[in-house]
This record gives C-alpha cells, sequence and structure tokens, in this order.
C-alpha cells in the first residue's frame, strides 16, 4: 500500500499528528522502536492486576479547553487532582511549598500575610533570574532552597540548580495560602481507563536526561504511602515514590508503587534546559528547517519541556501545516 506519510515515534506528538493526518484522508505509516504505543505515557496492567504507569507518573492537566476537547474524542476522563509531599527533616510536608509547608518545617503558626513577610525576609532576588537557583533562592530563600531543591535537582538532573534554566524550578510555584495540589489547572485528570486506550483509540483508524523505574507490588495492603507521590530531596538515590492506586482511583486488595532513579544512560525522557543546549539545539532546528517534507515535533524532536497538553498543542498545529503546505503543494 502506498503511504503518504511515515510518523516515526509513537508518543503524543506522533500519535496526534499520525490521527489528524489519517482523519484528514493521508494513508499514515507510524514506526517506534518500543512495542507499544503512547510513548513515556504508556499505561499497563502489572502481572497482579493494577494499573500502572510504566515510565513514570503521568497527570494531564491544562488550561486549553481545546486540547480537552481534541482528547475528548478518545477517552473520557478520570477527574484527580495531583497532590505530593516531600520528605524533609524527617517530616512530610506539602511540594510546592506552601503555608503549611512553612509551618511545619519551622514549627510555627503563621498566616497567610505573615508567611508572605516571611518570605520577603529570607529570599534574595536575583534579576535577571537566569537560572534554577536563582529562582528559587530569590523566591524562597537558602534555607528552603537547599532543603527542597538543591539535592533533588542534583539527583534528577546531574547537575547543579545553578546551570540549569530558570524554566526548569520555575516549574514549580511557591504559595502562601494552603493549597497544596501540584497544579492549579482548570482541567485536571487521567484517562478513565489509561492512557494506553486512549492512544490506541487515536490510532484506531483504517534522543537527553533518562530515568529508571523500579515498580513494586505489595499484595497484602491496600495503602502503601501517605500521599500519591512523596518526593525525597535528601535521602535515598530516587527522587520520587508513586502509588497508582491513588491517581486512577483503581480498588484492589494490594497495590503497585514506582520508585523514579535519574540516570544519564538509557532512553532519553527529559531535554536538559541550559543555555549551551538551548546553543546546540538551535543549531540542529536550522539544519532542521531546511529538510523538505519533514517536520520534527515532540518533547525530545525539538528539546523542549513540554507538559503532556503542550505537545499535543504543537502536535496539533504541526498536522494543521502539514495538511496546509500539502494543499498548497498537492503533495
Ligand atoms: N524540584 C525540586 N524538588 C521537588 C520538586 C521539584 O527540586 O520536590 C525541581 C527539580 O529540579 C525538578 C523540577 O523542579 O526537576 C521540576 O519538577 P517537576 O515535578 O515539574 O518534574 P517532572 O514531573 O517533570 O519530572
Amino acid at each position: 500500500m502506498r503511504t503518504d506519510i511515515l510518523v516515526v515515534g509513537a508518543g503524543y506528538a506522533g500519535s496526534v499528528v499520525a490521527e489528524r493526518l489519517a482523519s484528514a484522508g493521508r494513508r499514515v505509516h507510524m514506526i517506534d522502536k518500543r512495542p507499544h504505543v503512547g510513548g513515556n505515557a504508556y499505561d499497563e496492567y502489572d502481572e497482579h492486576g493494577v494499573l500502572v504507569h510504566r515510565y513514570g507518573p503521568h497527570i494531564f492537566h491544562t488550561n486549553s479547553e481545546r486540547i480537552v476537547d481534541y482528547l475528548s474524542d478518545f477517552t473520557e476522563w478520570r477527574r484527580y487532582e495531583h497532590r505530593a509531599l516531600a520528605c524533609v527533616d524527617g517530616k512530610l510536608l506539602p511540594i510546592p511549598i506552601n503555608l503549611d509547608t512553612v509551618n511545619g518545617l519551622y514549627g510555627l503558626s503563621l498566616d497567610e500575610e505573615d508567611v508572605e513577610t516571611f518570605f520577603e525576609r529570607v529570599r534574595e532576588p536575583k534579576k535577571p533570574a537566569l537560572t534554577s537557583e536563582d529562582v528559587v533562592v530569590g523566591a524562597v530563600g537558602r534555607d528552603l532552597y537547599e532543603k527542597f531543591f538543591e539535592s533533588y535537582t542534583r539527583k534528577h538532573w546531574g547537575l547543579d540548580s545553578s546551570q540549569l534554566g530558570a524554566g526548569v524550578a520555575a516549574r514549580v510555584p511557591v504559595r502562601t495560602n494552603r493549597d497544596d495540589r501540584y497544579w492549579t489547572d482548570e482541567f485536571q485528570g487521567v484517562p478513565l481507563n489509561g492512557y494506553t486506550k486512549m492512544f490506541e483509540a487515536m490510532l484506531d483508524h483504517p534522543n537527553y536526561r533518562s530515568l529508571r523505574f523500579e515498580h513494586e507490588h505489595l499484595p497484602d495492603r491496600s495503602r502503601y504511602q501517605q500521599a500519591p507521590t512523596i518526593n525525597y530531596p535528601n535521602e535515598h538515590d530516587y527522587i520520587r515514590v508513586t502509588e497508582f492506586k491513588y491517581v486512577t482511583g483503581q480498588e484492589h486488595s494490594g497495590t503497585s508503587i514506582v520508585r523514579e532513579y535519574p540516570q544519564s544512560e538509557g532512553d532519553p525522557y527529559y531535554p536538559i534546559p541550559r543555555p549551551e543546549n538551548e546553543v546546540l539545539y538551535k543549531r540542529y532546528q536550522s539544519l532542521a528547517t531546511q529538510e523538505k517534507n519533514v517536520t520534527f515535533v515532540g518533547r525530545l524532536a525539538q528539546y523542549r519541556y513540554y507538559n503532556m497538553d503542550q505537545v499535543v498543542g504543537a502536535a496539533l498545529k504541526a498536522a494543521q501545516n502539514i495538511l496546509g503546505r500539502a494543499t498548497k503543494t498537492r503533495v
């Protein structure tokens, strides 16, 4: 069979582009080196029957109604708001840092106004804030930076926060209220029957920093930990532990967890946002734009620290450009 388009990679970027082009009548051939669709969002039932995210926790969140509408053609949703705790000085405290984090850590009973004054006293603003260290020290001061960010970031990226672009730590907000949700986006959730089912529905039509995932099933306990995700900035080689049943809402007599160990070998999952990499990426980008009839889209193809909604948005745009171009040039 003749194909019009070859899509390399069956993650979000590839699947969205493939679906859009197939729906517009193009014949699409899709390849991936992994034996499954969904890229790093792939989920599956483990051998004990618990739905787990094979490549670490994925929680969808966005403020874009258009992107939710698009994905909703392929899945129903379980509305779910993610909450995480960080293990610091032997205490489990809300992360992102909020009023309760400060009170819990220091044994204080500040209110919203007091904590604003507290941050004003301890923060060391740098203008412009160029690095992730600048962002955090500029917002919450050195002590909170050291306890919650410094070692976690070194573990995650193998780099000091002073070597990483401001955008990395800026993903995590600082709050003076008691809101302990990880994100505040209007829409938050996971596909009701899992990500893989969503990708399968989408496709049901005629390279970076890596992680090692240690999955474990605990047969006789229905709960393992006190929060969906617990971050370990200072102890252990892993950065965080996620218990999937909180996320999926599944009922099961046992429970399954994943520990994430950052490493530099293996499949790349994260671009490393730092100035020298941006310069190198720009050189690739100028070569990429000279390629006729080849489009680069996705976290690794565009070297961007995309969230799931952002990569769907980028892929929808790329598909539109491809279709527009094809109409114009009658390919
Ligand atoms: N971070 C940290 N301590 C935490 C949580 C996050 O230092 O408890 C920093 C760290 O550098 C991390 C970045 O903030 O890589 C972004 O965190 P996020 O949770 O968005 O990472 P992701 O879920 O994309 O792995």
